[in-house]
C-alpha cells in the first residue's frame, strides 16, 4: 500500500475555499469556545424566513412532495418566477426559459459549465463577489479582472472596460447592487456594456440577487431595460436567499435564452437532478405570496447602513462609499497599512482582518478576497447593538496602531 495521498484534480488545485464561508466558520467556531466575537463576515440576512414560507415548506412534506421533481424545477414555481419577472419588471420569460437550482451560486456554476470553453475570457469587474473567478476557472475559462474606481463610486468606466477586451472575450459578469461594494451600476455604464456585448456577441451575466435591497429612490437601472436587444445574450441570475432570508433553503433561479437554459438543464440533470422539493414549494410561497418582506428588511437595514457609512467615514484615514444596495459596506483602510501593534504588522487587508479578529474580536472579510486589497468588507445584516459595539472596538483597534 502506498503512503502517497490520493492525487487531486488540477482544477481543484487552482482554487481556494470560499473565503466568506471560511471566515464565517472561523468566527462561529471561536464563538462556540465562548469568545465574544462579533461577526460581520457572512452575507446573510439576520431575519428568520417568514412564517408563511416555512409553513409552505412543512406542508409540502406533509403533501408528499418528497420525491424527485422535474430537472428545471416544478412548473408552478417556474410559472411564479415568470410572473414575478412580468409584474416587477415587465420582462417576458416563459417557464421553459427558467431553471430553478440549488441557490444563486449553483446557477452560476451551471451557467459557466454550460457556456464556457477552455480559454474563454470572462470580464469580471473588481471588487467582485468571491465566487465568480473560481467558478469561471472550474469551467476552464479565464477570469479577466477589470478594476473599478472607489472615486467613481465603483461604477463601471466604459473606457477602462475596453482596455481589457481581447479577441478571446466571451462575456461579462454584472452584479448590481454589488457584493461587496453595494454599488449600483449607472445606466451609462450599462449602455456601454450592452453596446460592446451586442457588437461582439458576448454573454452578459446579470447577477440580480440583491435587487430588492436598494436604498435609493427610483427604479434600479437594469441592462435589459437599458437595451432590450440584449435579451438573446443575457442570462439573469437570482434567488430567494437574500430577498426572503432563505439562505439555508438553497433555491436560486436563472432566466435566459432557451438553448442556454436547456444546456444548463443538461448539466443539472447529470449533477444535482433538481433542487430539494420542499424548498421549491417554500420558494413558491415566497414568490407568489405577499411581496412586502423584502421591503421590511430593507427598512431595517437602512438606518444600519446610514450608521455604518457615517461612523466609518468619521474615522481618520478611512473612506467608505455609501452603498446604493445590498447589506455590505466596503471601507478603504489602506492609510493604516505600514502600521503595527506589537507583533502585528499591518501590511494588507489580510493582516488587518487578522488583527481585528485577534485583538478586537471582530470578524470581517479582507478585501483581497474580492480582488481589492485596500478594503475590508463588513456585513451590516446584524443588530444595531452589534454594529455599535463593533465600531467602538474597530476605532480602538485602529487607534492602537503605530
Ligand atoms: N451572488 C452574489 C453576489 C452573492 O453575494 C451571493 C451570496 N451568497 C450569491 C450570488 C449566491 O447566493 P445563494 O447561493 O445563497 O443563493
Ligand atoms: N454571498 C454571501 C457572502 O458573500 C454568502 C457566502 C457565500 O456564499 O460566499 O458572504
Amino acid at each position: 500500500m502506498s503512503s502517497e495521498p490520493i492525487a487531486l484534480a488540477d482544477r481543484v488545485l487552482q482554487i481556494a475555499p470560499s473565503p466568506t464561508l471560511a471566515v464565517n466558520a472561523k468566527a462561529k467556531a471561536l464563538r462556540a469556545t465562548g469568545a465574544d466575537v462579533l461577526n460581520f463576515s457572512v452575507g446573510e440576512p439576520d431575519f428568520p424566513t417568514p412564517a408563511h414560507i416555512c409553513a409552505a415548506g412543512k406542508q409540502a412534506i406533509d403533501d408528499g412532495h418528497t420525491r424527485y421533481t422535474p430537472v428545471p424545477g416544478v412548473l408552478e414555481l417556474r410559472e411564479a418566477i415568470s410572473q414575478r419577472f412580468k409584474e416587477d419588471h415587465g420582462w417576458d420569460y416563459d417557464p421553459d426559459q427558467i431553471q430553478v437550482c440549488c441557490g444563486g451560486k449553483h446557477g452560476l456554476y451551471n451557467l459557466f459549465q454550460a457556456a464556457l470553453n477552455p480559454g474563454d475570457e470572462i470580464l469580471i469587474p473588481a471588487p467582485y463577489w468571491v465566487s465568480y473567478p473560481p467558478m469561471v476557472q472550474l469551467a476552464g475559462g479565464v477570469p479577466v479582472i477589470v478594476p473599478l474606481d472607489e472615486e467613481k463610486g465603483f461604477d463601471l468606466d466604459p473606457a477602462t472596460l475596453e482596455k481589457y477586451v481581447t479577441p478571446k472575450t466571451r462575456g461579462i459578469v454584472l452584479n448590481s447592487p454589488s457584493n461587496p461594494t453595494g454599488a449600483v451600476l449607472s445606466s451609462r455604464a450599462l449602455e456601454a456594456v450592452a453596446a460592446l456585448a451586442l457588437e461582439n456577441d458576448w454573454l452578459v451575466v446579470s447577477d440580480d440577487i440583491y435587487e430588492t435591497l436598494t436604498y435609493e429612490q427610483g427604479v434600479l437601472p437594469h441592462i435589459l431595460d437599458v437595451e432590450p436587444a440584449i435579451k438573446e445574450q443575457l442570462i439573469i441570475l437570482n434567488g430567494v436567499s437574500k430577498s426572503f432570508s432563505m439562505t439555508g433553503w438553497r433555491i436560486g433561479y436563472s432566466a435566459g435564452p432557451l438553448h442556454l437554459i436547456k444546456a444548463m438543464n443538461k448539466i443539472q440533470s447529470q449533477s444535482t437532478s433538481n433542487p430539494a422539493a420542499p424548498s421549491q414549494y417554500a420558494a413558491l410561497a415566497a414568490l407568489s405570496g405577499p411581496q412586502d418582506f423584502p421591503k421590511v428588511m430593507q427598512e431595517a437595514f437602512a438606518p444600519r447602513r446610514a450608521y455604518m457609512v457615517e461612523t466609518l467615514n468619521s474615522i481618520p484615514g478611512v473612506s467608505c462609499v455609501s452603498p446604493g444596495g445590498s447589506f455590505y459596506v466596503f471601507p478603504n483602510f489602506s492609510a493604516y497599512y505600514g502600521k503595527a501593534f506589537y507583533n502585528h504588522a499591518i501590511v494588507d487587508s489580510l493582516s488587518l482582518a487578522d488583527y481585528l479578529l485577534d485583538e478586537a474580536m471582530i470578524a470581517t472579510v479582507p478585501g483581497v478576497a474580492f480582488g481589492a486589497d485596500d478594503f475590508i468588507r463588513f456585513s451590516f445584516a446584524t443588530s444595531m447593538e452589534v454594529l455599535c459595539e463593533g465600531m467602538t472596538r474597530l476605532k480602538k483597534a485602529l487607534e492602537a496602531l503605530q
